[in-house]
């Protein structure tokens, strides 16, 4: 059984252009280890993927993605922990220096969240999984008369808030940020636009990264 044909493609495209040009650092890499400053915790959504948006090479970027870009409260129950366990290598052994926790527009897991009449999709572990969203949903307070795409924006810009500050409830990682060892970043990708924005940790707005381009 071969390969779906777009990763062949993809594969070959790779290694014609790409590979050839970074071959010296990918060995460099193999011999020395990996060695990024910068964890980046973003969504499994397709269309933003954190290699492409800030045009990462090779081991620059040391990447954990998941349903909605979340991060569990420390929880040292026995369980198992992707998450937890990714952020303890990143912290722990490659001393990353920053982490962005790197949301998006159109998140079709904090969309299952807002409407729970729609669940994403049926089965065991995403309805657990994105009560995560909660406390985010719970600060931001009622929908009121705020439209729907409106909601929703301000939504996933809160959870990106929420997952921060459960970051800071691993007590080796608080220790860092308390010294100014590991910094932490909120970061917006809006999917139509291709704009980055980030948060602003002293107005809790987000902003944009980079002045816009001229239209
Ligand atoms: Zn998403």
């Amino acid at each position: 059984m071969s390969l779906p044909p777009r990763l062949i493609e993809g594969y070959e495209s790779f290694r014609t252009g790409r590979l050839p040009a970074e071959q010296s650092r990918y060995r460099e890499l193999a011999e020395h280890g990996q060695s990024p400053e910068i964890m980046v915790i973003g969504c499994c959504d397709s269309r933003v993927s954190p290699e492409v948006i800030f045009d990462a090479r090779p081991g620059e970027l040391f990447v954990v993605r998941n349903v909605a870009n979340l991060v569990p409260p420390y929880s040292p129950d026995g369980e198992y922990h992707g998450v937890s366990a990714a952020l303890e290598f990143a912290v722990g052994a490659l001393r990353v220096k920053h982490i962005v926790v790197l949301g998006h527009a159109h998140c079709g897991g904090v969309r299952a969240f807002a409407e729970d009449h729609a669940p994403l999709s049926p089965g065991d572990f995403i309805g657990k999984w994105m009560s995560l969203i909660a406390p985010a949903a719970e600060k931001l307070g009622p929908r009121g008369d705020m439209s729907p795409s409106d909601y929703l924006v301000r939504l996933e810009q809160a959870s990106i808030a929420n997952t921060l500050d459960n970051l800071s409830t691993f007590p080796r990682l608080r220790h860092l940020i308390e010294r100014g060892h590991v910094i932490l970043h909120g970061a917006y990708f809006g999917v139509a636009t291709g704009e980055l924005s980030m948060l602003d940790p002293q107005s809790g707005r987000f902003v944009p990264a980079v002045a816009r381009l001229p239209a």
